[in-house]
């Protein structure tokens, strides 16, 4: 097999035949001491060409060489188990692994390629090829003439120059991407309402079509995507059998994706796609609501010369009805059949179990009481208090303009009742500097009877 490899491969492998692309200068530090025991840094110069290395040698097949004196135990013990972690220890020689260079030095290979891909960059910018041709492609295959496509949608692939028209009808379905219009020798954005792009609510319109008995939402009707936000001219509908009043505007506005900041004749909206990102980054990015709302808005434009809408507590909002909503919604309370079913959630419901936490009847052996002193310590419940939790997040101007959402409905205990227990020791005088470590028994078992154990520990506070 060895030999059919090399026959085939006397040149060498021609995967990695790179030629010679570039020059790079390399800066070396050395650093000398002198007789009187000063140390000297100089700094020299030199020019490395950058190419691959040579291809490496073809490796002959692995070798296999058992160990004399461990046959004896192999015979003894039956076949050889395959284990690749133990390969060195039972002797097998592995060839060495091939090295190349944009695997060990990426950035040194695309150091010669710099030139051509800020040009690239500087090209996809501009308009490309249709600097010399920029006819209108929908309007050359309707038969409607040579019109000039000026208009370029930084979202949809291909990066064709559209005319007005063509432009608002692929947008149909799209109605928050991002468009620019190429105008005295550079591109500057466009709003798709400016161009004729109607976003009309009810699910018996297709996009495009519009209801006869909507009504234009508010004209500073704002869409916050994950692209960035946009000025939005939206219908909402209005036809429903006789005798039916039409679906609230918040209703219609989420059946459409639209997440809304109030039921209340809304000026703001995020997509759903836009809330499920922000909730995310969040949890996984740590990203607060401040940093993302200025990311939509430089993404928007980054040159602070366009004058935008500020829905950033608009946005503080949404970010926070989503949240809560979507813990309720995990928590599966859309199953209950009671029209409170909000409401009607129990203290802790929505809390997420914790898997490590042993709970009888879960995952504890049946006999778990019946375990010997000695070993008792397994069921022990271990409590372990850190007081670094961040309680300023829960500071707020009153609970009657910023209301608890969900009162001990998960890790929180209910305020009110919570002050009513502390009324009861006011007066009591506080030890200080103490951690105190609990060891009681679960509820129903006797005192000193092995019990549940729990140990919870949030070491970063959060
Ligand atoms: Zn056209
Ligand atoms: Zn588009
Ligand atoms: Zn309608």
């Amino acid at each position: 097999m060895s030999r059919k490899r090399k026959a085939g491969n006397d040149n060498g492998p021609t995967m990695y035949k790179h030629e010679p692309r570039a020059k790079a200068r390399a800066h070396n530090l050395t650093v000398s001491t002198a007789s009187n025991g000063q140390q000297r840094v100089s700094v020299s110069t030199s020019t490395v060409i950058l190419q691959a290395p040579p291809p490496s040698p073809i490796c002959d097949p692995p070798s296999i060489d058992f160990d004399d004196s461990r046959n004896d135990f192999w015979s003894e013990n039956g076949a050889i188990p395959f284990n690749p972690d133990n390969m060195e220890t039972m002797g097998i020689k592995l060839p060495p692994a091939k090295r190349y260079q944009n695997s060990d030095a990426p950035l040194v290979s695309w150091l010669g390629f710099r030139n051509i891909q800020l040009d690239e960059r500087m090209r996809y910018e501009g308009r490309g090829n249709k600097m010399f041709d920029s006819t209108c492609p929908d309007c050359l295959i309707k038969n409607l003439g040579r019109n000039e496509g000026t208009y370029r949608c930084e979202d949809c692939y291909g990066r064709e120059m559209l005319c007005a028209g063509c432009c608002a009808n692929r947008h149909r379905t799209l109605p928050f991407h991002r468009v620019k219009v190429w105008k005295e020798g550079y591109f500057r954005p466009v709003a798709l309402r400016d161009l004729g792009v109607i976003v009309q609510l009810g699910e018996n319109h297709a996009p495009g079509t519009l209801c006869l008995f909507g009504l234009d939402l508010n004209k500073d009707f704002i869409v916050l995507h994950t692209n960035g936000i946009h000025s939005v001219r939206a219908r909402s509908c209005s036809c429903t059998p006789p005798g039916i009043p039409p679906l609230d505007l918040y209703q219609q506005l989420l059946r459409a994706g639209l997440y809304p900041a109030t039921p209340f004749d809304p000026k703001t909206c995020g997509t759903f796609e836009l809330m499920r990102l922000f909730h995310m980054l969040s949890l996984q990015g740590r990203v607060s609501a401040y940093h993302f709302y200025n990311s939509l808005r430089y993404n928007t434009d980054n040159t602070g010369t366009v004058k935008l809408p500020d829905r950033y507590r608009a946005f503080t909002l949404l970010a926070r009805k989503w949240r809560h909503e979507a813990m309720v919604k995990r928590g599966g309370r859309a199953y209950d059949p009671r029209p409170d079913r909000v409401e009607a959630t129990a203290p802790g419901e929505l809390a997420v179990l914790c898997r490590a936490c042993p709970v009888p009847g879960m995952n504890l052996p049946d006999d778990w009481q019946d375990t010997p002193p000695e070993r008792a310590f397994i069921y022990w419940l271990s409590l372990a208090k850190d007081a670094c939790f961040r309680f300023k997040n829960r500071l707020r101007s009153s609970d009657a303009k910023d209301p608890t959402l969900g009162p001990g409905w998960a890790y929180f205990v209910d305020h009110g009742p919570y002050l009513e227990h502390c009324k009861s020791y006011a007066t009591e005088e506080e030890v200080i500097g103490h951690l105190v470590w609990a060891e009681s028994a679960a509820p129903g078992s006797n005192a000193g009877a092995p019990t549940a154990s729990e140990t919870c520990r949030r070491a970063r506070g959060e």
